[in-house]
């Protein structure tokens, strides 16, 4: 690392930062300035749908890493778990219901207004459904519930495409109408879309930049902040559209002077190993656990992560020309509703394509969504692809959940692995190092 004190500030980053103050600001007033408010879930969010009606869309698990990074989500746990909710809730749950208990003073200290409307996007995770079903008792409000069909053998078909469609538009739009009192305007929403594929288009080559060695970026670690405007509140916007061109800007000059990534310590000078990583990140202590990486020269060249919200890089762009059919593939194509043997394939793709040299899986012990079946999954890319694989375990945003000692230990143990890999006939196997 060069000058270790010295924080990197890049336009897109201060960009991003204004437009999340933005939100939250404008978040905190919506009930005086009679914006409606409209719950949903990142992965299947149907964002462009909620704007064109004017609505203001909340991310409840957003408010909850944000809290967790804020150092916030602990008192907020607590609070839930005396309420009854089990240790074995997923904490994204548990952060949400203690920070409506505490006032839902959000991770910027604002109000975040109560829901006018859930809309309950069931993209293959249980919990989705158990949490909506709690906040519609808790703040007495209606819920719409669109059902996304799981991809088990791989494909979208065009009878589950046609599915989801109707659904939004006999379900989910008269319910937007309804809790709004706004008309559904297929021009507005066509524009919208438009603006998405424009952003989708950006953003997908700014993570496909860390194909260049160096990698001027980091697709984990940073690339959680690269996904903020496109997985939340903003794709379809104009804002949107400016923050991607931005950073494929901000980019563009790293890669010209062949610069590795930012971190919160100055960029990495020397890329000593290429890395893909399944699974969430830790948020209460994120900063440390990125550091565990940057200070050997680890670099995250691909994520599974980055398309939990949707798989732009896997060729999805939503379509102007067909809005309703396009939201339904776009809810098929979020990660965590792809088949097991699909994401087998995405990983060791990520392999390939990134030149990696380990995969490392960070099983989340709420998540049953990303976890179940990861140990399979990291045995099939070992056997696809050749490389060695290690295995972390942490949580979302409980810190009890966090262990330095044992995170550090896992990891000395993966890089030595991959040491070894990479030394002159060296040779090892997950099996060995296990
Ligand atoms: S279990 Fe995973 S996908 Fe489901 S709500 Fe919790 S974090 Fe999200």
């Amino acid at each position: 690392m060069s000058e270790k004190t010295q924080v990197i500030k890049e336009k897109s980053m201060v960009v991003q930062k204004e437009m999340l103050a933005g939100y939250y600001k404008e978040l905190s007033s919506a009930k005086e300035s009679g914006r409606k408010v409209v719950y949903t879930f990142v992965p299947g969010n149907l964002t462009e749908l909620v704007l064109s009606f004017g609505a203001r869309p909340v991310y409840p698990e957003i408010n909850a890493l944000q809290s967790g990074m804020r150092k916030k989500s602990m008192e907020f746990i607590r609070q839930a778990e005396k309420m009854g909710y089990s240790e074995d809730v997923c904490t994204y749950v548990k952060c949400d219901v203690g920070m409506m208990l505490k006032g839902n003073i959000g991770p910027t200290g604002e109000k975040i207004p109560e829901p006018d409307l859930l809309l309950c996007s069931y993209t293959g995770c249980f919990t989705f459904m158990k949490w909506f079903e709690n906040l519609a008792k808790m703040y007495d409000c209606p819920v719409v519930m669109l059902h996304v069909p799981y991809r088990s053998t791989g494909e979208a078909s065009e009878a589950m495409v046609r599915y989801v469609a109707d659904q939004i538009r006999t379900k989910v739009i008269p319910a937007l109408e309804k809790a709004t009192g706004n008309s559904y305007d297929e021009e507005k929403l066509r524009a919208m879309l438009q603006r998405s594929a424009a952003a989708e288009d950006d953003m997908v080559y700014c993570f496909e930049s860390a194909k260049n060695r160096p990698s001027p970026i980091d697709g984990y670690f940073a690339g959680v902040y690269y996904i903020g405007p496109m997985f939340t509140a903003f794709r379809g916007t104009e804002a949107c559209v400016r923050y991607y061109s931005q950073l494929r800007q901000d980019i563009d000059e790293r890669l010209a002077r062949r610069l590795g990534p930012i971190t919160p310590e100055g960029q990495i000078e020397k890329e000593r190993y290429r890395l893909v990583v399944e699974g969430p990140p830790n948020w209460t202590n994120f900063r440390e656990f990125w550091k565990l990486f940057y200070e050997r020269g680890a670099v995250v060249v691909a994520s599974t992560y980055t398309n939990v919200g949707g798989s732009y890089d896997l060729g999805f762009r939503h379509d102007p020309s067909r809005p309703m059919e396009t939201l339904s593939e776009y809810c098929m194509s979020c990660y965590t509703n792809l088949s097991l043997p699909q994401r087998a394939d995405v990983l060791a793709g990520y392999v390939r394509d990134y030149h990696a040299d380990g995969l490392l899986v960070n099983s989340i012990k709420s998540c049953n969504s990303f976890s179940a079946g990861q140990l399979q999954l990291l045995r099939r890319v070992e056997e696809m692809t050749g490389i060695p694989a290690g295995f972390i375990e942490s949580d979302l945003v409980d810190p009890r959940y966090f262990s330095y000692a044992n995170l550090k230990n896992r990891l000395d143990s993966f890089f030595q692995m991959l040491d070894q890999k990479s030394a002159p006939g060296g040779s090892v196997s997950m099996m060995e190092a296990e």
